[in-house]
């Protein structure tokens, strides 16, 4: 992050401002706005300036810029077509510690003006750093379409009664999640609509009435990495949520989209490092749900495919605690798409099995049978340790050396690296992916060749004659 936003309090603060064309007018706006002692120096002033000087918003002096003008000043914008003087007033505040602004250059800036929703109390401050202006406008122009003017009416309403409420619900949680029901309900189109008396109404009879503290606990599907493929409804959980234990497949751009309060434990496995138990983890889960928290449980992909989602809710079940849970895009999903290899295809393939290379309970043996009939797509999750059995069985089976297969890593994000080669080449193949990685058998991986859109494929007879084409 280049830039850490912050909301300045400048009420009652002493700004500077040197020149007075349209350029400083558009920045004393915003000034007039913050209620700051706004100053103005400059020997010309443009129109809209002088309005604002008959409405006493602002005071003027009609003067060159002198350094002892910066005395007890908080601020300092430079608006001047003057290169030198810009450059000096920015050198000079440097030395000072005053905050500085050089209208239109970023090098000569303490800070920067965020572009601005305003619906006070509630302000959207938005930022390119200067990258990408009209970008920058687009956004602003859909996060105005998305806020209902009367917005601010909410907060106010909410401000007026928080101290009540916060005798009515010593708890925290209870609080937080009275609000929550609150601007969940009616009220908040009262507010918006100007019913004020309903709103309040609305409020003290939630006061009066508040829902149980009940905890739950919901297990969410991130998908394969990329945070795009997240539903709606996880961001909306992972928004909504007290407490989030995330496994080691969560990306941390899904991660980042948790809310900012929530309380974030990290329950992975990962390789080479201890690890905490499942059976720990069930425990924890069920410990966190029973204090009436809002539990997420954050797995890679979908919880229910390789994920040991259902071991969880049983548990809870066993318990009596609340369960939802929001599915993902798991992994061979969003691999194939990313990929261009569509899992099915009238000529090609009449299904799809998804397999794990990791088997954790012994007496459950693969049907390798079935898993041979190159009718079917195979997807294999976890196989890189097995690779080798794999490839045997299948051949051993009726696969044919020569079916193609495709091994994904880190698919769906800018990372992903997809190698095609052989059914009887795997185990070399894998020694070239990088963790997490996937596995597609059958004919249909030849169809990557015209679909693949996102990143291209390396065909694992280039990287056997030149090992140095990939770069992981
Ligand atoms: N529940 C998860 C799977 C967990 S098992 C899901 O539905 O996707 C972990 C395995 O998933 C990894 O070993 C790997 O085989 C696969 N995997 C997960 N994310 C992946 C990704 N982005 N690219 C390739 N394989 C991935």
């Amino acid at each position: 992050m280049d830039y850490l936003p912050i909301f300045l309090d400048l009420k009652n603060k002493n700004i500077l401002i040197v020149g007075a064309g349209n350029i400083a007018f558009n920045k004393i706006k915003l000034l007039v706005r913050a209620h700051a002692i706004i100053n103005i120096i400059a020997k010309d002033i443009c129109s809209e300036i002088k309005y604002l000087l008959n409405q006493k918003k602002a005071f003027w002096l009609d003067q060159e810029f002198k350094t002892s003008y910066l005395r007890n000043v908080y601020l300092v914008i430079a608006a001047t077509n003057d290169t030198k003087l810009n450059k000096k007033i920015f050198k000079k505040c440097s030395e000072f510690k005053i905050l500085v602004n050089v209208v239109d250059d970023k090098s000569k800036c303490s800070f920067i003006f965020p572009s601005i929703v305003d619906r006070s109390p509630i302000v959207v401050a938005i930022s390119s750093g200067g990258t990408a202006p009209v970008l920058l406008r687009l956004l602003r122009e859909k996060i105005e379409g998305i806020l209902p003017i009367r917005l601010g009416n909410v907060a106010k309403i909410a401000e007026k009664w928080r101290e009540t409420v916060k005798k009515y619900f010593f708890n925290l949680l209870e609080r937080r999640r009275f609000w929550e029901n609150l601007f969940n309900s009616i009220f908040v189109q009262y507010a918006i609509n100007g019913k004020k008396e309903k709103a309040v109404s609305h409020l003290k009879k939630m006061i009066k009435n508040p829902n149980k503290l009940i905890g739950e606990i919901i297990l969410v599907g991130a998908g394969p990495g990329n945070s795009d493929l997240l539903t709606l409804r996880a961001l909306q959980v992972m928004q909504e949520a007290d407490v989030v234990l995330y496994d080691n497949l969560v990306s941390q751009d899904v991660l980042n989209l948790i809310r900012r309060d929530a309380k974030c434990i990290y329950v992975g496995k990962r390789a080479g490092l201890k690890s905490i138990t499942q059976e720990k983890i069930i425990k924890l889960l069920i410990f966190l749900a029973k204090q009436g928290k809002r539990v997420v449980r954050l797995k890679g992909g979908d919880s229910f495919i390789f994920g040991r989602g259902g071991e969880e809710l049983e548990a809870a079940k066993n318990e009596n605690i609340n369960i939802q849970v929001v599915p993902g895009i798991t992994a061979g999903i969003g691999v194939s798409a990313y990929s261009g290899i569509p899992l099915t295809h009238r000529y090609y393939s009449q299904g799809v099995i998804f397999i794990t290379g990791c088997k954790r309970v012994d007496n459950i043996a693969n049907n390798w049978s079935i898993l041979s009939d190159d009718s079917y797509t195979l997807v294999v999750y976890m196989a890189s340790l097995k690779a080798s059995e794999i490839s045997k069985q299948l051949i051993l089976h009726g696969r044919l050396k020569s079916t193609p297969i495709a091994i994904v890593s880190q698919g769906t994000t800018l990372n992903q690296n997809v190698i095609i080669g052989r059914l009887d080449e795997i185990h070399k193949i894998f020694k070239f992916s990088i963790s997490p990685s996937l596995l597609i058998i059958g004919k249909v991986v030849l169809l990557h060749k015209k679909l693949e859109w996102f990143k291209s494929a390396i065909n694992f007879n280039n990287i056997k004659n030149n090992s140095s084409i990939i770069n992981i």
